[in-house]
């Protein structure tokens, strides 16, 4: 999922202040697990800025905004509200923001939230974690499946550094290398000759934003 965090509220107020008439939208998707735009903080957030003098014209929880599709259905659906609006505050990630931007060019389309990273639910479903940073050159089939791109912060293709001490990241004292995690993990397959398998430079030319890649 896409890990967003609300803005602080006052920054919203500030970008809203010559604004007085809003439409909020909110995500059913990864913004209701990260409880920045589900229902209940859609609400709450409805309930503050009319608190705070808005007029909130409308407000729509789309499946997934970071699909166009459901973006121009939403528009079409709420077209009288949205011609009402002279803003839209939408609480999901910047896929969503961006894709309202595409098609309301004449309206102020503003974040509620920042979007972290793309992150792994706990089970208790409260914790992300970031364990993939799409690359586009995935090495988890040489690293027994930890990603030393992301759980690295040098990004060691070929770990661990020097730095490294008793199991844990001289980055973080807190956080195991990720390095000795790939150690521990071959040692258990009795395969750690593989650490031994030097990994050629990454083809950084892959990452040129913006990417794009159609099917
Ligand atoms: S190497 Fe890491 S960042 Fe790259 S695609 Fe694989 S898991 Fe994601
Ligand atoms: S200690 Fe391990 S995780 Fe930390 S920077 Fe060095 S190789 Fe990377």
């Amino acid at each position: 999922m896409i890990v967003t965090k609300q803005k602080d509220i006052k920054s919203i107020e500030n970008n809203l202040k010559d604004v007085e008439r809003v439409f909020i939208v909110g995500c059913g998707e990864c913004a209701t697990v990260a409880h920045t735009g589900g229902e209940k903080e859609v609400e709450a957030m409805k309930v503050y800025l009319e608190g705070s003098g808005k007029k909130v014209v409308g407000t729509a929880i789309p499946e997934s905004p970071c699909f166009e599709l459901q973006v121009i259905r939403l528009i079409r659906e709420n077209k009288e509200q949205l011609s009402l609006a002279e803003a839209v505050l939408v609480m999901a990630c910047g896929l969503a923001v961006q894709n309202f931007k595409k098609f309301l060019e004449d309206k102020i389309i503003l974040p509620a939230c920042d979007t972290l990273f793309m992150g792994s639910i706990s089970k208790n479903g409260r914790d992300f974690s970031q364990y993939c940073s799409a690359c586009g050159q995935c090495v988890l089939d040489k690293t027994d499946a930890y990603c030393p791109i992301t759980r690295c912060p040098k990004g060691m293709l070929n770990g661990p550094c020097g730095g490294v001490h008793d199991g844990k990241c001289e980055v973080d004292r807190s956080k195991d290398c990720v390095w000795t995690l790939i150690y521990k993990s071959l040692l258990k397959k009795d395969n750690v000759e593989k650490m031994k398998d030097i990994q050629p430079p990454r083809d950084y030319s892959v990452n040129v934003f913006p990417k794009t890649y159609s099917l």
